[in-house]
């Protein structure tokens, strides 16, 4: 699952975004904590990205990038946490995941536009598109509930 929804901070701007249910499996061993960001290479804090050109499963295949606010291109990163966030996932046996919603990234149902104007769309981010192309079971903070019906 998503570091940020266990509280750890990792966040672009150095913060969290703490769901204390989340939080709870991890203490209980039950989920394993994950920054693709991080595992990407990327610095706390950092500047925010967007994706532009299309979501995450066209960033993988090449036809997107995902850029800082500041004009700097770092899909490589992102496309490297996400190859990082996989191989976990298939060390540890994961069949779901619980991703941020939202993040170019995490996010597995809306993802920011790439604007930098806090408009989103439909999308998601390329680590969650890469999960589910490996076939896992990619949920968010706000429908991970589901997965346990
Ligand atoms: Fe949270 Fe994912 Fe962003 Fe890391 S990449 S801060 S885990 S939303």
């Amino acid at each position: 699952m998503s570091a940020c929804l266990a509280g750890i901070n990792c966040k672009y701007h150095g913060g969290h975004n703490l769901d204390p249910e989340i939080r709870r499996m991890v203490a209980e061993g039950n989920a394993i904590p994950v920054c693709p960001e991080q595992l990407g290479g990327l610095r706390i804090p950092r500047a925010p990205a967007e994706m532009q050109g299309g979501d995450g499963r066209e960033v993988l295949a090449g036809r997107a990038r995902v850029v800082t606010k500041d004009g700097e291109d770092v899909t490589e990163a992102f496309v490297k946490g996400a190859r990082e966030t996989l191989a976990l996932s298939e060390l540890s046996g994961a069949g779901e995941a619980i991703l941020k919603e939202g993040s170019p990234s995490c996010g597995s149902s809306r993802v920011y536009d790439g604007t930098f104007s806090g408009a989103s769309l439909p999308g998601e981010g390329v680590t969650a598109a890469l999960l589910r192309q490996a076939g896992l079971r990619v949920y968010s903070e706000k429908n991970w509930h589901e997965s346990q019906n």
